[in-house]
């Protein structure tokens, strides 16, 4: 690709005690692209975007556009534009939709929140209909939507949405699919998807980068993927 990337990674390399679960991974993401890092269970995705979000130390370089992420805290970080909503996306489940999404964005001015959460609430038709509702009495998918909407709040620059898809229904992930796909044509976010179900995740991407044991396998885009890893991943 050419021109600077929003994010640049380079021989990233993680370890847990004596186990590697990242080799050497480089990855780069531009504004406005949506980029899949699609493996299986293990294959260090989450790891992955638990050292962008500054959760976990590491070697090699992870560069944003304002530096190098190194040494900084998860707060700053975020701060900085990235979010990562989590695989296990850790609602306030006595507190209602509307609530989470407020604390999403408790630190923008409150004309400026209610005009993000009336744009979130009609992006997620579902999340309107039940505003009052506990978090808790969501269902699954209802909640992953809640939590993409909680993340969206914050205003990221580049949002990271680790396995949105994990144990949600077949109908659900058809309504979370028109989400991303209306959230893209609306705004011009960049987005670093993380998935298993990589059905799920092609239509959405630009690129693909498979993680396969901690390293990267394979790069390329969403026709090359069918063509060249089908077999393996369709
Ligand atoms: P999943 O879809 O299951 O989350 P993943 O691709 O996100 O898979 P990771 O969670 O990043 O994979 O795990 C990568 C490897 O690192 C795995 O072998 C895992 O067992 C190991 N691992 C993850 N977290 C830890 C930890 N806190 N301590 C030790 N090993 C870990």
């Amino acid at each position: 690709e050419a021109g600077e990337a929003l994010l640049h990674i380079e021989d990233l390399s993680v370890r847990y005690g004596k186990a590697q679960a990242l080799h050497k991974v480089s990855l780069d993401v531009h504004e406005g692209e949506f980029v899949a890092v699609v493996g299986l269970n293990g294959a260090g995705k989450t790891t992955l975007f638990n050292a962008i979000s500054g959760l976990l130390g590491y070697e090699g370089k992870i560069n944003w556009h304002t530096g190098e992420l190194s040494g900084r805290s998860v707060a700053q970080i975020a701060r900085d534009g990235i979010v990562q909503c989590p695989e296990t996306r850790e609602l306030f489940g006595y507190m209602s939709v509307r609530e989470n999404m407020e604390l999403g964005g408790a630190h923008l001015e409150d004309g400026e929140r209610e005009k993000q959460m009336a744009w979130l609430l009609g992006l997620f038709p579902v999340l309107q209909q039940r505003q009052r509702q506990a978090a808790n009495t969501l269902s699954g998918g209802e909640q992953q939507m809640l939590a993409i909407a909680r993340a969206l709040m914050m205003k990221p620059r580049l949002l990271i949405l680790d396995e949105p898809t994990l144990g949600l229904a077949p109908v659900i992930l058809d309504q979370l699919s028109q989400a991303l796909h209306k959230l893209r044509d609306t705004t011009p976010i960049t987005v670093l998807l993380g998935e298993q179900n990589v059905t799920f995740a092609l239509p959405h991407s630009d690129r693909i980068y498979v993680l396969e044991h901690g390293q990267i396998a394979w790069v390329g885009k969403p026709d090359a993927f069918g063509k060249e890893m089908g077999e393996a991943y369709l």
